[in-house]
């Protein structure tokens, strides 16, 4: 165990991430991969080589065994870096990874789990809407049963790495609307598939595989592609909230403590260069206690982030504590990166400085994946505060 109370084989990992980053993503290339919004798949393909997007599979499918707190610390580590390859190791790791584990029938984890360990195979997730966002049980987009083929037509909105993934992961709804929360179910869409139109969406920020509006029509796919199989079907929202969902919000808080790793590193450095009145700006006692302040907050999501990793390693109920963790990483991650562009002055607003990249990709994490108000909502309603 090192003095952050990590784990030898954490300590270890880490160590290993910090030399690839060193080598495979110079800070040159992330700017490169952010400014032409581009996926750099050799550099992803190399973390498959290193065994990483086998942190989520079990042994008897490939991987190395489920392990959350190793796949968090690579998540903070690449994501100090580039969200390009931060956001596709998530795809496969988590979003394949955990999804395909945790609800696919027998046949889709012996077909899709080795892919993910040794390929680093893909999905995307398709849950928003034009008109769906928080409120993803009221998706439109309609999958109709044809014999052994699903047809599919509606509109997904926000798909981010639709194009270099293998699968959509599609919540789509399969009987009456009447019915919320039951008749959705979760299905596998190839992107290629015939009657896909993909739009890309300019977003300020997370760039690399880039987001897409995506129109479905007469889509087919085989009632196998449902996940969990024809079981599969009318259980999408149970799958879509099961076990993953915990995971999920630490993913999205491990995003943003990378970014917030990676601004707090370039101000606490940019201030000991930095002279102004004949001193480095670092020995200006204002400049001390912002750097102070963003060190300590960093600890405090670190601390956070990590438990609730921890939690979930050692099968303890975690819903509360993601929420949290999700919630105050995002929030604060957001305020340490904006403190850090602020010690940065105007270097911190120019495209030759990675500052402005971290404040345009921290701003998206207290939105993505349940936004900070949802997770109040959850928290409050899991700590059965009476409505
Ligand atoms: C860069 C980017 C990438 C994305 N990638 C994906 C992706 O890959 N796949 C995908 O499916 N989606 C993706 N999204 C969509 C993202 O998940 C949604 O933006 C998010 O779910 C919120 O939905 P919304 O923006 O429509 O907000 P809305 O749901 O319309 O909410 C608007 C505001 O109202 C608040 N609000 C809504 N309901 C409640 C409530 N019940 N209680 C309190 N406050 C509430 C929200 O907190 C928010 O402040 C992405 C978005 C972005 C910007």
């Amino acid at each position: 165990m090192n003095a952050a109370g990590e784990a030898d084989h954490i300590v270890m990992l880490r160590d290993t991430m910090r030399r690839f980053i060193d080598k495979e993503m110079p800070r040159e290339l992330a700017q490169k991969w952010d400014k032409e919004n581009v996926f750099p798949r050799d550099v992803h393909d190399k973390l498959v080589e290193l065994g990483l997007t086998g942190l989520t599979v079990a042994e008897e499918y490939g991987g190395s065994g489920r392990d959350i707190t190793a796949t968090i610390m690579v998540i903070e580590e690449l994501c100090s870096r580039s969200m390009a390859v931060g956001c596709a190791y998530i795809q496969s790791t988590c979003y394949a990874g955990l999804n395909i584990s945790e609800v696919a029938s027998e046949e889709q984890r012996r077909t899709l789990l080795p892919r993910v360990a040794s390929e680093g195979l893909m999905v995307a997730y398709g849950f928003s809407e034009p008109d769906v966002g928080a409120d993803l049980a009221s998706v439109r987009t309609t999958a109709v049963r044809e014999g052994d083929e699903l047809v599919i037509n509606g509109n997904k909105r926000f798909c981010s790495g639709a194009k270099i993934s293998e699968y959509i992961y599609a919540l789509v709804r399969t009987g009456p609307v009447e019915e919320k929360y039951r008749n959705l179910s979760l299905v596998l869409i190839p992107p290629d598939s015939e009657g896909i139109e993909m739009t890309a969406q300019d977003t300020m920020g997370l760039k690399g595989g880039g987001t897409f509006d995506i129109s479905f029509d007469d889509v087919r796919v085989p009632v196998s592609n449902v996940v969990g199989g024809e079981e599969g079907l009318g259980q999408g929202w149970s799958k879509l909230v099961g076990p993953g969902l915990d995971i999920e919000k630490i993913e999205v808080a491990a995003m943003a403590l990378g970014i917030a790793r990676g601004a707090v590193n370039d101000a606490w450095n940019y201030a000991q260069e930095r002279v102004q009145f004949g001193k480095p700006i670092c020995t200006i006692q204002s400049v001390r206690h912002m750097l102070a302040d963003v060190k300590t907050k960093f600890e405090a999501c670190r601390l956070m982030t990590y438990n609730a990793a921890a939690l979930i390693d050692a099968n303890q109920p975690a819903a509360a504590d993601t929420s949290m963790a999700k919630l105050f990483v995002c929030d604060t991650a957001r305020d340490i990166v904006l403190t850090c562009q602020q010690i940065m002055g105007a270097y911190g607003y120019v495209r030759d400085f990675d500052m402005q990249r971290y404040v345009r990709d921290v701003l998206v994490m207290p939105i993505l994946g349940g936004s900070s108000a949802i997770q109040r909502n959850n928290i409050a309603n899991l700590l059965k505060l009476p409505r």
